[in-house]
């Protein structure tokens, strides 16, 4: 064996050996919430991805979004086909630059809010994804303070996923895990549109 190879095989066993023991250290289990933010693309793919994990291993999810565009995305024809008795609830309006009306917008966003709070307090639901809820702190359609204390406050097991960008430090501070994905590149700015399957 070559020494680069021997010298390989070593440093992967002491890796090994560092990783075991964070693992063998990670011992708790508790509810999390994870905070998926940034300019970049990736964000509610990648919830409703954890969605699909978490109805794999037979658990019970719930999705609200705070904002629905014109287009139904793929996840959510797939969950209402194959999942029909999933909760799942969706903002009447679309983007909030097509509507142009705070006080429609706030409406819309107070009812739908209504809607996925008992969530919050039901301990069946092991999983609940709040899509695009950041938007609804940065416009104020929502009051935040009662919006953290409701996902603060949830039954000690039930995970909550948040997506959207410009996650304020208030929410970042309560999760437990925050992932901010950076823009490198977006194929819109060539000049590609939305293509189902990758985009919606
Ligand atoms: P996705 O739903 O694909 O995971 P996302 O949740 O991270 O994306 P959003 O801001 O919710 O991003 O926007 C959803 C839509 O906008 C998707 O079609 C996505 O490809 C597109 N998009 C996301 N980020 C960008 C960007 N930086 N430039 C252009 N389009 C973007
Ligand atoms: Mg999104």
């Amino acid at each position: 064996m070559s020494d680069k190879r021997a010298n390989h095989d070593e440093k992967m066993q002491r890796k090994k050996a560092v990783k075991d023991a964070q693992i063998d250290a990670a011992d708790q289990s508790k509810g999390l919430l994870v905070v998926l933010t940034g300019n970049g693309k990736g964000k509610s793919s990648s919830a409703f991805g954890m969605v699909l994990r978490a109805l794999g291993h037979g658990q019970k999810a719930a999705v609200c979004q705070f904002i629905k565009g014109q287009q139904a995305t793929g996840e959510v024809i797939y969950l209402q086909h194959h999942h029909p008795d999933l909760p799942y609830v969706a903002m009447a309006t679309g983007f909030t630059w097509d509507t142009q009306n705070w006080e429609a917008d706030r409406a819309a966003a107070e009812e739908t809010w209504e809607k996925a709070k008992p969530w919050l307090v039901d301990p069946a639901i092991e999983v609940i994804l709040l899509d695009e809820l950041t938007y609804m702190f940065k416009f104020e359609y929502l009051d935040k303070t009662e919006v953290l204390a409701a996902i603060a406050n949830r039954p000690p097991h039930q995970h909550v996923i948040v997506t959207g960008r410009g996650a304020s430090p208030d929410l970042i501070d309560l999760a437990d895990t925050v992932s901010e994905v950076r823009v490198n590149k977006h194929a819109f700015k060539q000049g590609i549109k939305a293509q189902p399957g990758i985009d919606f």
